[in-house]
């Protein structure tokens, strides 16, 4: 245990405008046109009558749509002192770069812009207090999708897909995406699941059905639910009505909020998961250590030198062998720590005063990495066990 006094550390905090946010989740898909925008727009508003607090930031910068399907294509957010305050609509705030830029201009133009405009999204949006935030990224796995991924602190994604093989295969490749940086898949919902006709209400599966829950199965993520290919999901976007605000009753009013209900379940579960292995305090001390507070009050203490040893970063590590590529020799024993920061939940990167900033330490190589009294001792007694 190490003796700490706040007057001498200094906070390592997550993004200011995102502090106050309980659930953050991404609504992505492998591919354009799937529905990923509608789904988002439909859940965050289900949400919302559920009787939470619900925020969406549209991140589809390339053809933002949330402002059209909320009814909202004319609305100014509020910006003062370089900071955005979203727009509500229909019980949930939100803020969409088709708020800002005028749609017709070219995609050109936009695509440099794209990557400044999320971080300001992250970093300079008022958001407040909300339950739910919804980020509906632009379809595919592209850097957007893994600046998002790493600096939002996710809590979790969800993959819309389409019933047919082709969609199916292109949403398990983004599903992959986000294991690959630790995002906890929140579940697979399958949208366009069969024609509900609208006088008899008997349903054709236009598109073949069960490829989402099939897909769900295999991979072993939660399956969230179907909606139906509904002529009435589309005109409601199209007059940027949401479903909920007509009523809860038609068949695709309830499979939102069925799928808000499971949504709400599943995020819960990983939100437990998490806060049992996120540390309850990250702090620098005057000494220029590393002070991490574990939830059951453990603390761990890094030196800078004993940190810059422990990097498992592939230029630190070679990938196939596993062998050290870093010369251990050559790293000063007075380095120091340069900076730290969140790494979704579930890490920290950390930079030196040797100029390696590409290291991150996810929260279980920091528990390994504890040089405690006591973690050195259960170390040396279970390698005798083994
Ligand atoms: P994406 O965000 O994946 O590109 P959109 O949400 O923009 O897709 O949807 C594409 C089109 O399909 C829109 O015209 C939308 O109204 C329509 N659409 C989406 N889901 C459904 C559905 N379940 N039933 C009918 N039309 C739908």
């Amino acid at each position: 245990m190490t003796e700490s006094s706040d007057s001498t550390l200094s906070q390592v905090s997550v993004q200011p405008g995102l502090a106050g946010i309980q659930n953050i989740i991404a609504v992505a898909s492998g591919k354009g046109g799937v529905g990923k925008s509608t789904v988002c727009t439909n859940l965050a508003v289900a949400l919302s009558q559920l009787g939470l607090k619900v925020g969406l930031m549209d991140a589809d910068i390339y053809g933002p749509s949330q402002p059209g399907m909320l009814g909202s294509a004319d609305a100014k957010p509020d910006i003062a002192n370089g900071q955005l305050r979203p727009v509500n609509k229909h019980g949930v705030d939100f803020i969409s770069m088709g708020l800002l830029i005028p749609d017709d201009s070219p995609v050109i133009w936009r695509a440099p812009m794209a990557m400044k405009m999320i971080q300001q999204f992250i970093g300079s949006v008022v958001w407040g207090r909300l339950d739910y935030l919804f980020i509906d990224l632009p379809p595919g796995t592209g850097d957007v999708q893994l600046t998002l991924a790493q600096q939002a602190s996710l809590t979790g994604a969800i993959i819309v897909t389409t019933p047919q093989q082709v969609a199916l295969g292109v949403a398990r490749k983004g599903l992959r995406m986000f294991e690959q940086v630790n995002v906890p898949i929140v579940g697979i919902i399958e949208n366009m699941s069969g024609f509900t006709c609208e006088h008899c209400g008997q349903v054709t599966a236009v598109f073949k059905e069960g490829g989402g829950r099939q897909m769900a199965e295999t991979l072993s993520v939660p399956y969230l639910g179907a909606i139906p290919l509904d002529p009435a999901i589309m005109m409601s976007g199209e007059e940027g009505t949401p479903v909920l605000t007509n009523g809860s009753e038609t068949p695709a009013a309830k499979s939102f909020i069925s799928i808000a209900e499971n949504v709400k379940k599943s995020a819960e579960s990983i939100h437990e998961t998490l806060q049992a292995d996120q540390p309850r305090d990250v702090k620098m001390s005057k000494e220029g250590n590393l002070l991490v507070v574990w939830p059951d009050e453990h603390e761990s203490l890094y030196t800078p030198h004993h940190l810059r040893l422990s990097c498992v970063c592939a230029s630190c590590i070679d990938e196939d062998t596993g062998k050290q590529l870093l010369d251990t020799g050559k790293v000063p024993l007075d380095i120091k720590i340069t900076g730290v920061s969140p790494v979704g939940r579930y890490g920290l990167s950390v930079s030196f005063s040797d100029g390696h900033n590409t290291g991150i330490y996810t929260f279980n190589r920091l528990k390994q990495i504890c040089e405690c009294e006591k973690c050195t001792k259960d170390k040396k007694q279970d390698s005798f066990t083994l």
